[in-house]
């Protein structure tokens, strides 16, 4: 059996035994095979030593278990890794960041506390996932929407703390939660918002509450067990309608990103799109792949013109009043028609409810507020699975050019598996910056996967340079990544490391996530 770093095995199979009585026996896994489930299969590491595989699991039930959980976990130094539905594929899916580290998995959590639809809100636990939720208002007939990412198997909990994305208009998760509850290390519980307030009426519906607004600390890091978690939900709207704007040259993208972040800024368009090159996203043929090779940009363009596509397209999607969202696309074709050549198209229009019927037939039921695991049909790139890096870059052209531009050669420069890269969607996730995504493949072969690392690491290095941190990371980079937000002599990570010894001096929570690191394994591991 794997131990946990430092921890003898006399005090672990105590400590298991511990848990055993806090959750119940058939709720703490230590079999070779359980623990393999919390493997990531798409581990970057794959047949190598720097694996991190856990060393155990244990699933609690109820807030009280977490805390009994918390309590032990600090008597005997054991480093928890929480999850709530552990379904964080490419970034680290349920693996911890430290080998030996035991699960803490959530899943059996999954009651859904509140469904409001009259303020349209929800209050769930960590295991509830995007299904659930979408099933229980389903079949209550309530006239809310979720937001589901891609893949809709994970947890509204989970995504929102590692500040995911869907594409309805509520899809930055992070900003549409409303109120936690959270088990702090030493095994206290909080409430953040108005949840401090005993019998407040406003938990999910005013955010700050009164003082420092905390909700943030609890994100992307190691400083508590998130219990509970609202959120705000989409009334569902009359009608959705997505139309197509393409440009035909390659500078246009300047004016195209312009006028895009203008309307969305403006609240015209409001759900996730991305801006999309044609020249690497259009149906590959031999004369395409020699043209984006030879840095010929008029003979590129002439070529996407002759096929009937532009060198840019965005999809614009609006929500709301039919004869609003009819108002938005007539408004927006107007503000993009200052652009010569501009073409536009319909892609997609609907009117809810939609029945069983209508909702089978279309094209991606996800930015309807509808979960699907339909990303994984897709083909998805090269081999078993990937990893994303997503650096943050300005809403505007010059920005999408020159990340191209440098991250494609450093693509490239880094040994690539092939001569150029593959098509690279810059996202409008957030509301005022762009999230350029690289795919970077993982096989269950050591030396490509030595290779992807490469090239990651590079990326990482290359973006900082230019002024583009990720917004996000997979476990295997989260020390690089903390790295490189490094002002005045990495001030950010001292207020991290500060914030964790005073709320985790044991240092049992999550160690080294998002590059946070416990005292004792500090100098080692940074
Ligand atoms: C093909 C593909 C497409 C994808 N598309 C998207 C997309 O559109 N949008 C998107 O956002 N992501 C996307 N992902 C990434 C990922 O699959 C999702 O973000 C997924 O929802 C995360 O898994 P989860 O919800 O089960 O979170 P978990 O794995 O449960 O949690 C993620 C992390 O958050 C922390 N955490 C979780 N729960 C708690 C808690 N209760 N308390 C404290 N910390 C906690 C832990 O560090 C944990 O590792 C995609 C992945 C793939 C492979």
């Amino acid at each position: 059996m794997r131990l946990p770093p430092g921890v003898t095995s006399k005090d672990f199979s105590d400590a298991l035994k511990q848990f055993a009585e806090a959750v119940g026996k058939d709720w703490v896994f230590s079999s070779d095979d359980d623990v393999a489930l919390y493997r990531d299969s798409y581990t970057p590491f794959w047949h190598e030593e720097e694996e991190p595989i856990p060393s155990a699991a244990v699933a609690p039930n109820t807030v009280e278990q977490v805390q009994q959980v918390v309590r032990i976990a600090n008597t005997y130094k054991i480093p928890l890794w929480t999850i709530s539905t552990g379904k964080n594929l490419a970034y680290g899916g349920s693996a911890p960041q430290l080998s030996g580290s035991v699960v803490l998995d959530l899943k059996r959590m999954d009651r859904i506390l509140e469904v409001n639809e009259r303020n349209h809100y929800a209050l769930v636990e960590p295991g509830v996932s995007y299904f659930d939720l979408y099933q229980y208002i389903h079949d209550r007939g309530l006239k809310v929407w979720i937001d589901p990412p891609d893949p809709g198997w994970g947890s509204l909990v989970g995504n929102a703390l590692e500040r995911g994305c869907g594409f309805t208009p509520m899809h930055d998760h992070f900003d549409a939660h409303c109120g936690m509850e959270v088990v702090l290390a030493n095994g206290d519980i909080v409430r953040t918002g108005m949840g401090a307030l005993p019998n407040s009426k406003t938990w999910q519906q005013y955010k700050y509450g009164f003082g420092p607004y905390v909700d943030g600390i609890f994100s992307q890091s190691n400083f508590g067990v998130v219990t509970k978690m609202g959120f705000w939900l989409y009334p569902e709207p009359e009608a959705y309608f997505s139309g197509n704007v393409t440009v035909p040259k390659r500078d246009d993208v300047h004016a195209l990103v312009e006028i895009f972040a203008h309307l969305t800024h403006s609240g015209v368009v409001q759900g996730t799109t991305s801006v999309i090159d044609m020249p690497s996203f259009a149906p590959p043929d031999p004369q395409l792949a020699a043209l984006r090779l030879s840095g010929d940009t008029k003979a590129l363009e002439d070529y996407l013109a002759q096929k009937g596509l532009g060198y840019w397209s965005l999809d614009l999607p609006f929500y709301g009043p039919a004869k609003v969202v009819a108002a938005q696309w007539e408004y927006s074709k107007e503000k993009f028609s200052s652009i010569p050549g501009v073409r536009f198209r319909e892609v997609e229009s609907h009117r809810f409810p939609l029945d069983a019927e209508q909702l089978a037939k279309v094209r991606d039921p996800v930015p309807l507020g509808v979960p699907s695991l339909g990303v994984f049909m897709n083909g998805g790139p090269r081999g078993h699975g990937h990893m994303d890096f997503s650096p943050t870059l300005p809403m505007t052209g010059e920005a999408v050019l020159e990340a191209h531009a440098v991250l494609d050669k450093a693509y490239r420069d880094l040994g690539s598996p092939t001569d150029a890269p593959p098509g690279v969607p810059v996202f409008a996730f957030f509301p005022r910056a762009l999230v350029i995504l690289y795919w970077i493949p993982i096989e269950h072969d050591v030396e490509k996967n030595k290779r992807s690392r490469a090239i990651f690491r590079g990326l990482v290095k290359t973006a900082a340079e230019r002024g583009w941190g990720e917004y996000r990371t997979h476990t295997a980079f989260m020390n690089d990544v903390m790295d490189v937000y490094s002002f005045n002599n990495h001030a950010l990570r001292r207020l991290h490391e500060t914030m964790k010894d005073a709320l985790d001096p044991q240092g049992i929570l999550a160690p080294g996530k998002n590059g946070i690191w416990p005292k004792h394994l500090r100098k080692e591991k940074a």
